[in-house]
């Protein structure tokens, strides 16, 4: 019992149900700590998931390990450029100028 995986239960015990994330913004360098764990407490983000960041409103992708990376064209083109997404990016536009 106690030799499988202690690997993972150092993981568990390392990140509680409250999200600890580390994502920067790979366009302007902002950190999206705050705005992530925010979100999180709504849904938590899924490799894959797509978020803006809310200072240079980029659209950014999660990583496996839920990084941020910059949308790529495939996943730019599947937005279709959701008009949700545009008014979100225009809110931060208005208010970082
Ligand atoms: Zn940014």
């Amino acid at each position: 019992m106690q030799d499988n995986n202690p690997e993972i239960e150092t993981q568990l015990d390392a990140t509680p149900n409250d999200l600890t994330m580390s994502a920067i913004c790979p366009k302007c360098g902002y950190s999206m700590d705050k705005v992530l764990s925010d979100a999180a407490r709504e849904r938590k983000p899924q490799p894959g998931d797509m978020a803006l960041c809310s200072k240079c409103a980029a659209i950014l992708a999660f990583t496996d390990d839920l990084g941020l990376r910059c949308a790529n064209a495939q996943e730019l083109d599947d937005l279709n450029f959701d008009v949700t997404i545009i008014a979100a990016q225009m809110e931060i536009r208005a208010e970082a100028s």
